[in-house]
């Protein structure tokens, strides 16, 4: 038998204890390089591949090796080696060029979440795989697996995976563009309906990762699918990465184009799911370390034990749990946490606030009397409660921008327009902005009212 017969034979038999994905995520581009008497070299794509053959499935290689070459094997050695003909290795050397040429820092960095790295990530059951993707991906852009394709349900860590990945490969280059899919269908409208066609195609085809989130946006919509289809075309033709997310996977996308379909298809697709306990554990303290914050392991596990479907919900109740202790000024307590908890759980629909509630609770959390915020100074401690005040009675509410304006303090609609307008935004770009308004929302939800 020549190496080559051996190595596919041994995939053979590896490939019947694995899932699809995760045995071409890992065998992908292996072959034996030399094997002489009990010594053999098996070459793989990147370290990260070659890390986790030697840890994960040392010994189910070294098993198959032995039954199928019927040798007493000693010594396996993983190397890393990519097979000629790659273009990994012309596009990092385009990638160095082109970082020397140009040193302006890319506007697109400012859409990825500094948060959103994978020093953050907490690896564990439920989004290992996806995880270890993500990593090949920005460690070998073009050539590990393109398109990557991440799915799962709603708040599992798609987004953040994906926003790793930018942050990792940002560094090697600044054309690194993350959108969400509605953005690319809007600009794509956008582009079509002002006549600017020429700077849509440069800004989407024009870079060496595209990072699009959410694709199961695109269900239904023809011409947005058929613009993506000639973007996908010409990156993949140009070996540029391409990742994508979606909360289902390719085939369960209504409406999808049969040729888009299949091109989702033809990289590498992972999914996301539920984490177990101690993963989320995990995630909680991190967070908690994010936030500054720490909290007793045992109101962790009360509060993963009790919200464990969704990552983003996990984060909400730890939020809350937070806002609770520190409006009150009390140390958290299992007993607290259980109460606030016990709301969110039971009924997670906001309470009946009015417009005075708002206002007494914004004015509480920002430490400032009512008066001075409906007053008319335009103090900047006091413009932004001011408008995060329009902003809730708007959309908590539903109050129309006349009668916002009335009640506070009597100002014109354009103003209460112009608020709820500038905090949308900020709620898109600024982290603080997001977290306040994440804070309010909960002591809203946790009021007496
Ligand atoms: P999705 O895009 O799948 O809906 P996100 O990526 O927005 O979910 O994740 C929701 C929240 O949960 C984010 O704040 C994210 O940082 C956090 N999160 C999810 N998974 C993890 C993880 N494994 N480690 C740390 N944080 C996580
Ligand atoms: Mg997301």
């Amino acid at each position: 038998m020549s190496n080559n017969q051996i190595w596919q034979a041994v995939l053979g038999e590896v490939e019947l204890n694995l899932s699809k994905a995760n045995f071409t995520t890992w065998f992908k581009s292996t072959f034996i390089s030399s094997f002489e008497d009990d010594k053999i070299v098996i070459c793989v794509p990147n370290t990260f591949t070659k890390a986790w053959l030697e840890n994960k499935y040392h010994k189910q290689i070294s098993v198959a090796l032995e039954n199928i070459s019927g040798k007493n094997i000693t010594e396996i050695f993983y190397k890393v080696e990519i097979k000629k003909n790659n273009p990994v290795g012309d596009l990092f050397k385009k990638i160095k060029i082109k970082k020397n040429e140009n040193n302006n820092i890319s506007i697109n960095k400012f859409s990825l979440n500094n948060k959103y790295t994978f020093e953050n990530f907490v690896v564990g059951k439920g989004n290992e795989l996806a995880h270890a993707a993500c990593q090949a991906v920005a460690a070998n852009p073009g050539n590990a697996y393109n398109p990557l394709f991440v799915y799962g349900g709603v708040g599992l860590g798609k987004t953040h995976l994906l926003q790793a990945i930018g942050h990792d490969v940002s560094i090697k280059t600044d054309k690194v563009l993350y959108v969400s899919c509605e953005k690319f269908t809007n600009d794509y409208i956008d582009s079509v309906k002002n006549g600017k066609a020429k700077e849509f195609k440069e800004r989407y085809r024009n870079v060496d990762l595209l990072l699009i989130d959410d694709v199961h946006f695109m269900a239904g919509k023809d011409g947005t699918q058929q613009e993506f289809f000639h973007t996908f075309n010409e990156l993949h033709n140009a070996d540029r990465q391409i990742v994508l997310t979606s909360d289902r996977q390719p085939k369960s996308i209504p409406s999808l184009e049969k040729r888009l379909l299949s091109r989702f298809e033809w990289g590498m697709i992972v999914d996301v799911t539920q984490p177990d306990i101690d993963t989320l554990v995990a995630i909680l303290e991190t967070k908690c370390r994010e936030k500054n914050y720490p909290l007793e392991k045992n109101i962790l596990y009360y509060i993963a034990e009790n919200i464990k479907n969704n990552i983003r919900e996990l984060e909400g109740a730890l939020n809350k749990i937070i806002a609770f202790n520190e409006f009150n000024n009390s140390q958290p307590t299992i007993e607290s946490t259980k109460n606030i908890l016990g709301s969110i759980l039971v009924n997670t629909k906001s309470k009946a606030i009015t417009n005075k509630d708002i206002i007494d609770l914004v004015s509480k959390f920002f430490n400032i009397s009512e008066k001075d915020i409906i007053g008319k100074s335009r103090k900047k401690e006091l413009v932004y409660p001011r408008q995060i005040i329009m902003f809730l009675m708007r959309s908590e509410k539903g109050t129309s921008y006349p009668t916002i304006g009335n009640e506070i303090g009597g100002r014109d609609h354009t103003t209460a327009m112009h608020a709820f307008n500038k905090i949308k935004r900020e709620l898109e770009e600024n982290e603080k902005t997001k977290q306040d308004i994440e804070s309010i929302k909960q002591l809203i939800n946790n009021s007496d009212n």
